[in-house]
């Protein structure tokens, strides 16, 4: 497919190409929208079977970025870059050096970060060409390892879905399954075994559940198991395509909220959900508080003002649940409609028609 007919499928501001021969850099930002501040979103390092297929990722990947920094009340847009090719072969200084000038070239339309496939390591060394790159070590001026603002998030969210469901946000009163206690895992099981609720943990590492058995006192069940806990709150921070139509009649808890990306395998599974009397928390508002912590960034990084912003989520996720009752739609729709409102003033404002 031509390049053209791809973009055209969703509009985004520009799609940028950079290469270097001499390094074997291929790399493709995509600006989805600038309309909130300057698009921010990682670059994924990843052995793409062909360009139109890393195309239609990035693609999909930036629009995905808007609406999370948007959803999350950030004065950020959405943007996301792909660098074609194995990491593990390609990957070298050079390259990342060429990377960083064609960063630097787009004069701070995208800040860029890490992700899947690249490391803080990487962005180190793209910094030494430009300074549109966020998610740096504390001790070089970044906000470092995003997962445990992630987690405060996932905890402010469960806390602003319990005041919802049963009128108190009291973590004492919570029986929670996590599936995966990884970075993001781990540090909310930490969390929440503070705040005194009842935990239940699984993970394919087995040196993980023990740690949370003996640290935290988690019960630990098997991996394929964990879904069916009878529960208040399932807590995906494993995999994506976790809630799917083998799953979800599985489910024996009130409500999903968890940190892991693109939790539901096909869009209709959000109905599944309703229709089990599950209450879905969008992932893509639990799991923002990694780019609220990156936000925190701008005039200065602090873990104070790190951690208020990530509070938000719990004001934040409470408007998205009263909007969808009150338009009665999925929380899923409130969240992307919440997400278009604030875009759609920000345009406004800007007198853009
Ligand atoms: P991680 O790799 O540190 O942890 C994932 C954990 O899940 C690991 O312990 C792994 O062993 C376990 N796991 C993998 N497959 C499993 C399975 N089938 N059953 C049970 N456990 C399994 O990753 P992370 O950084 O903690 O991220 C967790 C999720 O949250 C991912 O989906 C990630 O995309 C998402 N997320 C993370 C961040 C962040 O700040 N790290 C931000 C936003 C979203």
């Amino acid at each position: 497919m031509g390049v053209f007919e791809t973009i055209g499928t969703e509009p985004h501001e520009s799609v940028h190409f950079g290469s270097d021969p001499a390094s074997g850099l291929r790399a493709i930002v995509a600006v989805h929208s600038t309309v909130l501040g300057p698009s921010l979103g990682g670059t994924r390092f990843y052995p793409y079977p062909d360009e139109d297929a890393a195309l239609v990722d990035v693609l999909r990947l930036s629009k995905a970025m808007t609406y999370k920094a948007a959803a999350a009340g950030l004065a950020q847009g959405g943007g996301k870059a792909v660098i074609i090719g194995d990491p593990v072969k390609l990957a070298s200084e050079d390259l990342f050096r060429a990377y960083g000038r064609f960063i630097d070239g787009l004069a701070g339309r995208y800040i860029t970060a890490e992700d899947v496939g690249t490391t803080v390591e990487n962005m180190e060394i793209v910094a030494t060409r430009t300074s549109f790159v966020s998610g740096l070590p504390i001790e070089n001026g970044g906000s470092g390892d995003p997962s445990p603002a992630t987690a405060r998030g996932v905890v402010a969210s469960i806390k602003a879905v319990g005041d919802h469901l049963w009128g108190t946000d009291d973590l004492h009163a919570r029986r929670i399954a996590i599936k995966g206690v990884g970075k993001v895992g781990y540090a909310l099981a930490d969390m929440l075994a503070s705040g005194g609720a009842e935990l239940i943990v699984a993970d394919v590492n087995e040196e993980a559940t023990e740690a949370a058995a003996e640290e935290f006192g988690a019960k630990v069940v098997a991996a394929e198991e964990i879904h069916k806990v009878d529960c208040d709150v399932y807590s995906p921070c494993a995999l994506g395509a976790d809630l799917n139509e083998t799953t979800i009649p599985e489910l024996a808890c009130t409500a999903v909220v968890g940190s892991a990306n693109n939790q539901l395998a096909v869009p209709a599974d959000v109905d599944r959900l309703a229709r089990r009397g599950v209450l879905y928390a969008p992932d893509f508002v639990v799991n923002a508080g990694g780019i609220i912590n990156i936000a925190a960034e701008t005039g200065g990084y602090t873990i104070e003002k790190s951690n208020r912003m990530v509070d938000t989520i719990y004001n934040n996720l409470t408007e998205i649940l009263e909007t969808a009752d009150r338009l009665g739609i999925s929380t899923e729709a409130a969240a992307e409609h919440v997400a278009e409102m604030r875009i759609d003033a920000a345009r406004k404002q800007g007198g853009e028609s």
